[in-house]
């Protein structure tokens, strides 16, 4: 029997056990049996995630706190389009399992949830886009949806598995999509006790462990969710479509800057196994500069790009 499917009987301790552990809160009995409910309490971190930027009213900021800010915005954004979406949802390169591992540990720090979840419904999304099926098209006026509403019922709150059989038997990715919340917990300890540690020994960066927590996890991580939804949503609504496509998919310049290329939606969807999103020279895309030069070090082996995504020209955009 698939584990994530059987029905658990909720005892004592269960609720505690249910925060940490997605397999046990997935297999609780759904109120009503109502799989399209939105499970509020689920998604009270993502509220309190949203209110912790407030915290900046009472920390201040200053260089270091925004370069951490800033630092982590990039990190986990590169995480998230390279090994959540162009590894793990398309296999666009090969990369050893340690690497993915930790680049999905780093990925899953953003609190988008696990490495399964994220490429399971991402996978999804293409075989659907703007279809029946799709759990997340924008299309007749489904913008909030689209863009945040979408994962918060239960039905979309689970990993499907059927989407993913090369990656399903990974027991270190099951493990991380299992507590995935392990990820960002460990971040949020971490910026507190190093911002405590250096409000003592080096006070002339006049840090804090809280204002380390507000701007490099709070600020950060309410940045990298919402430009990375926005590939979701506005890139499905605005911008130019060069290649004729089944869906609504964009080439949005501005969003391709700040999600290190995936704002070259419509270039995706036209050839979602190429590793290079921007097609042309002048389409910046920083997640493919960066596995180019990590492929120079041997870290990585990028997949020939298909030939449809080797033309230095699209018509014109
Ligand atoms: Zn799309
Ligand atoms: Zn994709």
């Amino acid at each position: 029997m698939n584990p994530r499917s059987a029905i658990h009987k909720p005892g004592v301790l269960t609720p505690l056990w249910a925060l940490v552990d997605n397999d046990l809160r997935d297999r609780l009995p759904v109120k009503g049996g109502d799989e399209d409910a939105i499970e509020w309490p689920r998604l009270v971190p993502f509220f309190v995630l949203h209110l912790g930027c407030l915290g900046a009213i009472w920390t201040g900021v200053g260089w270091f706190a925004a370069a951490v800010c800033l630092a982590l915005y990039g990190l986990r954004m590169f995480a998230i389009t390279a090994v959540y979406h162009r590894y793990l949802s398309h296999r666009s390169y090969d990369a050893p399992r340690w690497l993915v591992f930790l680049g999905a540990w780093t990925a899953a720090a953003a609190a988008q949830r696990g490495p399964l979840w994220w490429a399971a419904h991402h996978r999804r999304h293409h075989r659907h886009a703007d279809q029946e099926g799709d759990s997340h098209s924008p299309l007749n006026g489904r913008f909030w949806w689209s863009h945040v509403a979408w994962f918060t019922t239960r039905r979309n709150f689970r990993t499907d598995l059927s989407q993913l059989p090369d990656l399903r038997d990974r027991a270190e990715l099951r493990w991380l999509d299992r507590f995935d919340v392990a990820a960002p917990l460990s971040l949020l300890v971490a910026l507190y006790v190093l911002g405590e540690i250096l409000a003592v020994q080096a006070p002339s960066l006049e840090t804090s462990g809280w204002q380390l927590v507000v701007w490099g996890f709070c600020v950060s991580t309410t940045l990298v969710f919402h430009v990375t939804s926005m590939v979701n949503s506005v890139c499905h609504l605005f911008g130019a479509r060069p290649w004729q496509t089944k869906d609504d998919s964009r080439n949005l310049p501005w969003l391709a800057v700040l999600t290190f290329g995936e704002g070259w939606h419509n270039n995706h969807h036209y050839c979602p196994g190429s590793v290079r999103q921007g097609f042309r020279w002048w389409q910046f895309d920083l997640s493919f500069y960066i596995l180019w030069t990590m492929e120079r070090f041997g870290l990585v082996k990028l997949r020939p790009l298909p030939a449809r995504a080797r033309v230095d020209g699209a018509r014109s955009a």
